[in-house]
């Protein structure tokens, strides 16, 4: 039995086999072999069942987000029989006598490199593909399987790190915990895995070549450890929890359908975060009164090209569908800093979190902006859409927004294709954004509060930082005194406000924010029922 220390991101627990995630593959070995067929063979089969996962996935994929958005695995299926890209590795077996995985390494860097320089714009957006299915034929090769595949078992995730990126693209009913050794606590990773609720602790010193996949893993998010190979006791004591667990939230159930009301009588709205269509699911579960934070991003993030408008359309009327008439606020595009997709070419940036990010980069590029709004206004037809836009730091941003989307609102009226209008409000998620908010509560229809990167900014401490988390606090004063005079600026105004960070979930805190007259709070979707439960407990007028 071996037990870490870690952080918890997600206060779980769950046991079950590991699945290590070894192989970096930007550091494939190179070593020599002897028999190059034999080789050559195994790349076929791992071929065979990378074939096969990617099958499922496409199935998969068209059940939940369609078939435009499906198109990605049936490309990958195509790659893999590509007579150049598997002539490639075949050669570089043979010539060199090396191992598979280099000559599919290679060849993948060799392939994307050279799409990357092709003019034809479709061309060049597949370069980020075929190093993504490289990757996966490297993992295939090592005998893991990836966690997307629908064969695969549920798995611990064990890794160095892991990107949102890569979080997305995997199965969530696949996952039963993530342990990873690197991360920080206020990441979009731990941000995903909250969402997706799923037991977490990162920062665990792990070595991985010590460890192997199969390994029977246990993650208890409340001590904040990892234990692999658990003695008997130890396993007895996990099953425990895990049932006391499954009382308590059996008990929580019993506050579905309560109202969000405090003791003497001030009501609150609870909404849910996502990422996801498939996340709704979590929300109605969960009894949340709408959707706060549609992260849209993740859109973007679970696939290796630009979403058309059609395939947004598709995603944005889902969610809306679901939700039937509740409330849902989806805000646009804030990818950049840790958020990245290889096909946006953002470039490198020393200080990325402070540099070319979210409405910066949607201003600057209007087709990108103005594809996502052009699905967003036709989906609003379908439901009660709020359209929200993020790291706002100056009036003049809003203004300039609003004329895209009175040019858009033009375009499809001229086209005569259906639309509405719908609120608009902004994240308040910068310190300039607070200073200025009696001010742009005159522009917009609300104000939604970012704590996530309002702490940063305020207190000038990366949230992806490791060596930091210890300075970054959410409850410093700074912050509090902000969201007050926010909630202040914003009823001044006749405007509603809400708070979308990780803090609205934090229930030491809930008599403050009731205090403070905030309206709404949207926190993760397991955590919708406990948060209505510290509000039926508490008196506002003490
Ligand atoms: C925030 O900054 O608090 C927020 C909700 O946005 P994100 O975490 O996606 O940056
Ligand atoms: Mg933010």
């Amino acid at each position: 039995m071996k037990k870490y220390k870690g952080k918890t991101v997600y206060r779980g627990i769950a046991t079950g086999p590991a699945l290590v995630m070894k192989k970096n593959v930007d550091s494939v070995k190179r070593y020599e072999i002897a028999d190059a067929e034999a080789e050559i063979a195994r790349v076929s089969e791992a071929a065979e069942v990378l074939q096969g996962q990617m099958r499922k996935l496409y199935d998969k994929a068209v059940r939940e987000v369609g078939k435009a958005s499906a198109e990605i695995f049936e490309g990958y299926q195509m790659m893999l029989e590509d007579k150049d890209y598997l002539d490639s590795i075949h050669n570089i077996i043979r010539h060199e006598m090396v191992n598979a995985e280099y000559a599919v390494a290679v060849t993948g860097d060799h392939f994307s490199e050279m799409f990357s320089h092709m003019d034809d714009e479709y061309m060049k957006a597949r370069a980020a593909d075929v190093k993504d299915i490289s990757n996966r034929l490297i993992r295939s090769l090592g005998g893991s399987q990836d966690v997307g595949s629908a064969s695969a078992d549920p798995v611990v995730i064990v890794a160095d790190d892991l990107s949102p990126g890569e979080m997305m693209q995997m199965d969530k009913s696949k996952i039963l915990a993530i342990v990873t050794v690197r991360g920080s606590v206020d990441s979009h990773t731990a941000i995903l895995a909250r969402m997706m609720n799923i037991p977490a602790l990162i920062g665990v010193p792990l070595d991985l070549e010590e460890l192997c996949s199969g390994m029977i893993t246990v993650v208890d998010g409340f001590q904040s450890e990892v234990t692999f190979e658990p003695t008997e006791e130890e396993r007895g004591r996990v099953e425990k929890i895990i049932e006391e667990e499954q009382e308590k939230k059996k008990l929580l159930q019993m506050l579905k359908g309560r109202e969000n009301r405090t003791l003497d009588g001030r009501t609150i709205a609870i909404y849910a975060n996502i990422g996801s269509v498939a996340d709704v699911e979590d929300v109605l579960e969960n009894d949340a009164g709408g959707i706060g934070l549609f992260r849209s991003e993740f859109l973007y993030l679970e696939r290796s090209d630009f979403p058309s408008e059609e395939e947004q359309f598709h995603v944005y009327r889902q969610v809306l569908q679901n939700m039937a008439e509740k409330k849902v606020v989806i805000r646009t595009l804030d990818i950049g800093a840790d958020k990245q997709a290889d096909y946006f070419n953002l470039g490198k940036e020393e200080n990325p979190a402070l540099g070319y990010r979210a409405i910066r980069i949607c201003l600057d590029r209007p087709d990108i902006f103005k594809t996502q709004l052009r699905a967003l206004l036709r989906a609003a037809v379908y439901g009660n859409l709020a359209v929200m836009y993020p790291m706002i730091t100056s009036v003049e941003e809003v203004e300039r927004i609003y004329a895209v989307v009175d040019e858009v609102c033009s375009e499809l009226r001229e086209k005569g294709i259906p639309y509405r209008k719908p609120e608009q409000g902004i994240m308040i998620e910068t310190p300039a954004a607070v200073m200025i908010s009696d001010d742009l509560a005159q522009v917009v229809d609300f104000f939604s509060i970012g704590t996530n990167d309002l702490t940063q900014y305020t207190l000038a401490v990366d949230r992806r930082s490791e060596r930091m988390d210890a300075y970054y606090n959410p409850h410093h004063k700074a912050i509090l005194r902000m969201i007050k005079m926010v909630t202040d600026n914003a009823h001044a105004a006749g405007k509603w406000v809400g708070i979308c960070g990780e803090l609205g979930a934090d229930v030491e805190l809930t008599g403050e924010f009731l205090r403070m007259g905030v309206d709404e709070l949207s926190v993760a979707p397991s955590m919708v029922l406990k948060v209505r439960q510290r509000v039926r407990e508490t008196t506002v007028k003490e």
